[in-house]
């Protein structure tokens, strides 16, 4: 199937994967296990990348590209599982054309910073769907807020006092330690039945239907936790 995944085409033409190690097999473990509940044609595979950067990112096709790097700096599966339910969630909300994109969630195009908060929030759903603890999920943002300071970027981190929204567009995210918080947040929301495309679900459309589905098939839908109580009470 990989003419339809044009970009991993070039990258296993241009770049170096790795094809063995705890690398490849971390990245494996944690992409099976946050799709256990999806049907293999709903799937996803990670493959990892040498980069210098830091770096993970997806495209249209069936795959998610994680950099050896920043699998490095990741203490363990749940982190790395952060990571790779946070492009999982572009592909589930149809950020990326392809599988789930039938057409943008709203008419009204969405700030990048917003789609980059719903991706963080629906890869903590992932996450705590798939059993992962989610403060060791959240380590990657907090890696990645250690990696940002390292490298002297503050606003990066904290947000920029004379320009905050100025700032957030031009970045197309949150500050991290927002972002932190926000995730953080979500873990109690989710325990309590919010689910991140149920809210967006409000202001959908048809088409975003399927997608809806998948993506809370996913996460576990509540409505078929009940369902599945009442069967069982006959
Ligand atoms: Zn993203």
């Amino acid at each position: 199937m990989w003419w339809r995944d044009p970009l991993r085409k070039r990258i296993e033409a241009e770049l170096v994967v790795e094809r063995e190690g705890w690398a490849v097999e971390r990245a494996r473990r944690v992409t099976d296990r946050l799709q256990g509940k999806l049907p293999e044609h709903d799937r996803f595979e990670t493959i990892v990348i040498r980069s210098d950067d830091h770096n993970a990112f997806t495209a249209p096709g069936r795959t998610i590209y994680l950099s050896r790097r920043l699998l490095d700096s990741l203490p363990d599966d749940a982190a790395a599982a952060f990571v790779v339910a946070h492009e999982l969630a572009h592909h589930h909300l149809g950020h990326v054309s392809g599988r789930y994109a039938g057409g943008a969630m709203f008419d009204e195009p969405i700030a990048a910073h917003e789609h980059e908060l719903h991706a963080d929030l629906h890869a903590i759903e992932l996450c705590l769907a798939a059993g992962y603890e989610p403060e060791r999920c959240i380590v990657a943002l907090q890696m990645l807020d250690a990696i940002l300071l390292d490298a002297g970027d503050l606003e990066a981190v904290l947000g920029a006092e004379h320009d905050r929204e100025g700032e957030i567009t031009r970045r197309g995210y949150l500050p991290v330690r927002e972002r932190i918080a926000r995730v953080q947040a979500h873990v109690s929301a989710y325990r309590s039945g919010a689910r991140i495309v149920n809210t967006l679900t409000a202001e959908r459309d048809q088409v975003a239907r399927r997608r809806m589905r998948v993506a809370l098939m996913a996460v576990g839908s509540i409505a078929a936790t009940v369902a599945l109580v009442l069967l069982r009470r006959r």
